[in-house]
């Protein structure tokens, strides 16, 4: 067994995710309780193949854990879901002609043991602010994201906030009909009910029809991407805890609409694919070594 030395591969971008996704499991394994999360992390992508096609492509096949808060499976599901957006503006192309927001609403950093509240208040808000004029006469439809980071204030908050991706009435770029973010701002504060201004942060998506389509697909990737570092053993397992059957997407409007007619054909190709390819070539097999964290080719 000797271990794989070359970087930038697919696999060695696997084996960051994969030493990230020991550490969540050792967070896990620490508690008595989250014994089961612990081994299911412990076991995704243990023994992975890959097979290099002619034309010096890489594919990866591995059993993935597909736990929520595994670093491996949120990678893998904020692909599928670029895929997802990608197949849903091949089926509608005119939506790449259409107008788009990306719209940060953020609340005050939390204590973490706050986290569940804070959110199911988050989240009517948000239901508050789809009621308001200045949405329902500019917002078509949407997904909204919810993302929890650390808070920069100190080791006990996070800084929970969603981001959301808007497909807004072309009214709404014309004109004198520009919404700030003093606005934007006002509108989420009385959605709240806070007695606060909460930040918000605005960005207009403007270009060609390619250019739009990287827009979405790439904040709606950047939407769901993995942290970059395992947090903290008490703040992560108080954070999962409390974020449990909490949705991380949501669609709304016409985009949900969208989302229920696409047809799987996109998926099949992807499966058959996968397949085509383990029939054709032979794999090289490699196994998780815990020992040096990485991934050791017989
Ligand atoms: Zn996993």
């Amino acid at each position: 067994m000797s271990p794989i030395k070359r970087k930038s591969t697919p696999l060695e971008d696997l084996r960051k995710y994969k030493e990230m996704t020991q550490e969540t499991a050792g967070h896990f394994l620490s508690d008595g309780c989250r014994q089961t999360d612990g081994h299911r992390l412990l076991n995704c992508a243990k023994y992975v193949r890959t097979y290099r096609t002619p034309s010096n492509d890489t594919f990866i096949d591995a059993l993935y854990c597909k736990h929520t808060h595994c670093p491996l499976c949120q990678r893998q599901k904020a692909r599928k879901y670029r895929s997802k957006i990608h197949q849903l503006l091949d089926q509608n192309p005119y939506l790449l002609d259409s107008k788009w927001l990306y719209l940060t609403l953020t609340v005050r950093d939390c204590n973490v043991e706050d986290l569940r509240p804070t959110g199911d208040i988050m989240v009517k808000a948000f239901q508050r602010m789809r009621t308001r004029k200045l949405w329902k006469d500019n917002v078509l439809g949407g997904i909204r994201f919810i993302e929890v980071t650390e808070s920069q204030v100190d080791r006990e908050s996070v800084h929970p906030h969603f981001h959301c991706l808007l497909l807004v009435r072309p009214s709404m770029f014309a004109g004198n009909n520009y919404v700030s973010t003093v606005k934007w701002a006002s509108e989420w504060q009385k959605a709240l009910q806070a007695h606060y201004e909460p930040k918000v942060h605005i960005k207009r998506f403007n270009g060609k029809p390619d250019e739009i389509r990287s827009l979405i697909v790439g904040h709606a990737g950047y939407s769901m991407k993995p942290r970059k570092t395992v947090l903290d053993r008490r703040r992560f397992l108080i954070m999962t805890h409390e974020m449990r059957d909490l949705r991380r997407a949501e669609s709304f409007g016409i985009i949900r609409t969208l989302f229920s007619e696409l047809n799987g054909h996109a998926n099949f190709e992807a499966i058959e694919q996968l397949e085509e390819i383990r029939q054709s070539y032979e794999p090289f097999i490699h196994v998780w070594d815990g020992r040096s964290n990485n991934y050791c080719s017989d």
